[in-house]
């Protein structure tokens, strides 16, 4: 491999802008830096970034890359969570959002072909145009790629009943490390591999993904009740009573305290805690879960539960939920955001164990997420600048993880593993999973330029 801090082979540089054209070799350092982020707070700069304009390109970069030994680290919209889009070992970005082509969308297959760098909104737009529906909606789908989609395999509040990213692909164009492109047609099991492998086993070029028809007619409930503990009591209850919301989002306290402060309203009680529940399916079908729903929740402590059966007055209730990133986006320079995943029988306790960690290591720290599947958005406001703080800060990740653990959850719901959670994987897998998951990227990568440090721990300790 090129060692790190050594300037790309001059030779390397001249093959590469012959494959992607003079105006697609990004080299001036204010190119480099426009790259060298994403919604974490690291900085790691590119020594080059390519435009593909054309997917046969991606392959000729693929084998350059291996050839000379460059690290390439494939890049969406660079909107992870989790760093995965940063060339940690420097090399070249590949940047695919000019991909972007919705090659067909067939309702009679009920499927849709597009390319990598397709918006997840736009794809959403054209195939409800046509009656039918695609329905992973992770909260940055106005602006994320399906590529970084399949990639990191987002999920969002829909996911509850309707599964992840991986689910909706049916197949994929990749193209190895080596430059041949396969279709995962043939193996459906590598369909699934590439899911969430972070750009680190192949680039994929096209996904052919699952639609099925919009659900003719929805609701949405928004509870209120006097405690986390009682919310995801509630959730358990929804759950176990076979009611299968599209979304099932919850609030804490801190969280409503900030957005009542950001909307100027009345503060909400002291431990409250909202959720925000969405039936969809057939007109009589929704009819008849709405008073369930709304006595589950009451018989849990429900304080307020109202519902909304028409666009203007659901989204009247989503208001809440939306407004939460904005209202805590400027409560301190730097948000650390966690989604870990608990099963949803043991919400109650790790709701318990952040209140700890916000009393015992004096941090603000709002949460909010996707109850119905346990997913927890943790964010830990803090400022960069203070460095006791941001001690306090490694306190909690290490406290929060270790109860996600012992509680048989996972670490990361949606966001990736990336560089953020890479330092805490090893609580998580197994010796014997790492080795073999260092023996699967060693065969489709033999020579580690596929966004080598991501994922697996360092071997260099
Ligand atoms: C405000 C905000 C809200 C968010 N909400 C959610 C949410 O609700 N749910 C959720 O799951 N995530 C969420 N995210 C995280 C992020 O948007 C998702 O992880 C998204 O899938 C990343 O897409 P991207 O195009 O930005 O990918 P990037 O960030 O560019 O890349 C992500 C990873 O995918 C790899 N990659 C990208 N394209 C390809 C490709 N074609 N082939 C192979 N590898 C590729 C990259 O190497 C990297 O490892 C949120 C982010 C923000 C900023």
């Amino acid at each position: 491999m090129n060692p790190i801090n050594a300037p790309l082979p001059r030779q390397f540089l001249r093959k590469l802008r012959r494959v992607v054209g003079r105006r697609n070799l990004l080299t001036e350092p204010h190119q480099l830096y426009a790259h060298a982020y994403d919604a974490t707070n690291k900085i790691y700069q590119p020594q080059a970034v390519v435009r593909i304009t054309e997917r046969e390109q991606v392959s000729k970069v693929l084998r350059l890359a291996t050839e000379y030994g460059i690290p390439v680290v494939p890049r969406g919209a660079g909107s992870g969570f989790s760093g995965g889009s940063l060339p940690a070992k420097g090399g070249v970005v590949l940047l695919l959002d000019r991909l972007k082509r919705i090659l067909e969308i067939s309702p009679e297959r009920r499927e849709s072909v597009v390319e990598p760098g397709v918006i997840t909104v736009e794809l959403q737009q054209a195939v409800e145009e046509q009656g039918l529906f695609y329905p992973p909606d992770p909260a940055s789908l106005k602006f994320c790629t399906l590529g970084g989609n399949y990639a990191e395999n987002a999920s969002g509040p829909r996911c509850v009943s309707y599964g992840v990213t991986a689910d909706w692909v049916k197949s994929a164009l990749v193209a190895l490390p080596s430059g041949e492109v396969i279709d995962t047609a043939e193996d459906p099991c590598l369909t699934a591999l590439f899911a969430a492998s972070e750009g680190t086993l192949g680039v994929a070029l096209e996904l052919r993904l699952h639609l099925i028809d919009k659900p003719p007619a929805s609701a949405t409930l928004r509870a209120r009740f006097p405690s986390m503990v009682a919310a995801a009591k509630a959730v358990s209850a929804i759950i176990a009573a076979g009611l299968t919301p599209a979304k099932l989002e919850f609030m804490d306290a801190e969280t409503l305290r900030r957005v009542a402060e950001y909307r100027n309203e009345e503060p909400p009680l002291p431990n409250e805690a909202v959720l925000l529940i969405e039936l969809d399916g057939t007109a009589d079908s929704v009819d008849g879960q709405i008073p369930r729903v709304e006595q589950i929740c009451q018989q849990e402590e429900a304080f307020e539960v109202l519902h909304a059966t028409d666009a203007v007055g659901q989204e009247r209730l989503w208001e809440l939920r939306r407004a939460s990133s904005g209202a805590i986006a400027g409560l301190k320079p730097l948000k650390v955001n966690e989604d870990v995943v608990v099963p949803i029988g043991r919400l109650p306790e790790i709701v318990a164990t952040i209140d700890g960690l916000r009393t015992e290591l004096d941090l603000l720290i709002p949460v909010f997420g996707h109850a119905g599947d346990g997913n927890l958005h943790v964010n830990i406001m803090c400022d960069p600048a203070d460095k006791s703080e941001m001690t306090r800060v490694d306190e909690a990740l290490d406290r929060l993880f270790t109860a996600v653990i012992d509680l048989g959850g996972t670490l990361s719901g949606e966001h990736g593993v990336g560089l953020s959670k890479q330092p805490f994987i090893e609580r998580e897998l197994s010796p014997a999973v790492i080795a073999l998951s260092r023996r699967i990227k060693q065969r489709f990568d033999p020579v580690g330029i596929l966004n080598p440090g991501k994922q697996l721990p360092t071997l260099e300790k």
